[in-house]
């Protein structure tokens, strides 16, 4: 049996009037995430984490911000493209985990929606899917409700 860890972290900068795309789903707030894509620094993290376990570097160089192709693209097609890297390269997705660092909204509320988006997304069972949110107890850029951050980790296994 073979392993393979993989660790991501993304930040967006919020603005007023943007939407706010987390871990797949729309959550209501004044303010969303400044981005080329939908913003979902969620599974930005997550993309990064997966590309990190397979040493196939960013998801900047696999979807080039600066590409027309993914100006606004929902962020789950850009999950499910890295997910089929994962099983063109023979890894099989142990668990996923996810900590989302926001001040506001609360996100308690959505988090089992979004591992079932993720679930849906990767084609893995929702229990292999963590998601955990934290504020920044008001300090820092987060806690200013400037941005938001995600760190994720990954398990890949085969054969
Ligand atoms: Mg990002």
């Amino acid at each position: 049996m073979d392993f393979r860890t993989g660790n991501g972290y993304d930040v967006h900068q919020l603005a007023e009037g943007l939407p706010l795309v987390l871990g797949g789903v729309k959550i209501p707030h004044t303010k969303g995430c400044v981005a080329h894509s939908d913003g979902d620094v969620l599974i930005h993290a997550l993309c990064d984490a997966l590309l990190g376990a397979l040493g196939l570097g960013d998801i900047g160089q696999h979807f080039p911000d600066t590409s027309e192709e993914y100006a606004g693209i929902d962020s789950r097609i850009l999950l499910s493209r890295v997910t089929a890297m994962v099983r063109e390269a023979g890894w099989e997705i142990v668990n996923v985990d996810n900590t989302l660092l926001a001040q506001r909204p609360k996100i308690a509320p959505f988090i089992l929606q979004m591992r079932q988006a993720l679930a849906e997304t990767m084609r893995i069972p929702v229990r292999s899917i963590s998601i955990k949110a934290t504020t920044t107890e008001r300090l820092g850029f987060v806690g200013r409700e400037e941005g938001v951050a995600a760190y994720a980790t990954c398990l890949l296994r085969r054969e």
